[in-house]
């Protein structure tokens, strides 16, 4: 006859789940196999595993209290009870920061590597003109954190996740295809080997909840479209302890309303009337930062460019700027008074 859970643990009847993780992880530090390395230890450690895997399910308990051993002998099925290593490491891994147990110690001791959290990717836009100066923003990044509520285990608070009894915590079943042994997803847990009996209310059972946070973020000069900055450290953070991941900032310039940009090169059309490009003259157009003085000499032909030195993008990182350039777009008048008429026409005639 196995012993009272209640007993084993050393816990009152009316136990609330913290104390119950409490017991449990003072006699599993006694008892575990790293530290005690005797028979008797090994049987309490499964004991104590056994019992606090009923008493941390809120139905397994319940029908533990009404039946006893024998109500989950047939509650349980095929399915048994999960190892008392699987167990442990549910506590564990999240209080020892996934880094195994006992320390400095070789061999024996269970180790997990630390996560990297996920990198995060976030497109900016900026205008065109801001691109002239390297700039600090200030970018809020929204993602997602691990759920305080549940401690990012999706299960209700006093409740944990509980081995798939479907496929005994594989996260595969065995699907007979005639002759044919395959593997397959588990149906039941999707794969993920537990199942959460008693969803958290606060994530829904994802373990995560959204979260912003903002980001300085440093851009150089002349940068375009399309290129990405890597902020190091400021992508999710670890689920248990690890180094969070890297962000990524995208950068998607805007189109400027008049410039087009052609690498470190502005181009644009320069409308100028029918006399001035027969007698030249001097115009302002607005550049990307302020007005600029375009000389325009006489006789200019449509099409022809006027390169403007200095006024373009300046090279990445630098603040030495490419040209403007102006492609001459003559303006032919559609309409003409009687009196330009008669200019033109005499115009026409004279030598
Ligand atoms: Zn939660
Ligand atoms: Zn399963």
């Amino acid at each position: 006859m196995p012993a009272d859970y209640y007993e084993s643990l050393g816990v009152s009847k009316d136990a609330d789940a913290s104390t119950l993780k409490k017991a449990y992880r003072k006699l599993a530090m006694k008892y575990h196999p790293d530290r005690n390395d005797t028979p008797e230890a090994e049987a309490k450690f499964k004991e104590i595993s056994e019992a606090y895997e009923v008493l941390s399910d809120d139905e397994k308990r319940s029908i533990y209290d009404r039946f006893g051993h024998d109500g989950l002998k047939g509650q349980m099925g095929g399915g048994g009870f999960s190892s008392a290593e699987d167990i442990f490491s549910q506590i564990f891994d999240g209080f020892f920061g996934g880094g195994g147990f006992g320390g400095g110690g070789g061999g024996g001791g269970r180790r997990t590597r630390r996560p990297k959290g996920s990198d995060y990717q976030i497109e900016e836009e900026i205008t065109l003109a801001s691109c002239l100066h390297k700039q600090d923003r200030e970018i809020v990044v929204p993602y997602e954190k691990e759920c305080g509520h549940c401690d990012g285990s999706g299960a209700a608070p006093g409740t944990s996740p509980v081995r798939c009894s479907t496929c005994h915590g594989h996260g595969q079943v065995a699907i007979d295809h005639g002759i044919i042994r395959m593997a397959q997803t588990c149906p039941t847990c999707r794969g993920q080997g537990t199942i959460i009996k008693k969803r958290c209310k606060k994530c829904k059972g994802g373990g995560k909840v959204p979260d912003e946070q903002t980001v300085k973020v440093h851009i150089p000069a002349g940068v375009d479209s399309g290129m990405r900055l890597r902020v190091k450290g400021k992508g999710e953070p670890a689920p248990k302890g690890g180094d969070p991941g890297d962000l990524y900032v995208i950068l998607r310039v805007e189109d400027h309303p008049t410039l087009q940009r052609e690498g470190e090169s502005l181009v644009t059309d320069l409308p100028i009337d029918m006399v001035t490009a027969c007698l030249g003259g001097e115009l302002m157009i607005d550049g990307i930062d302020g007005e600029v003085e375009v000389e325009v000499e006489s006789g200019i032909q449509p099409d022809d460019v006027i390169k403007i030195r200095g006024e373009g993008m300046p090279q990445l990182n630098s603040s030495k700027r490419g040209d403007l350039f102006l492609r001459v777009v003559v303006q032919i008048p559609k309409e003409l008074s009687e009196a330009q008429r008669d200019h033109l026409a005499s115009f026409k005639d004279l030598k």
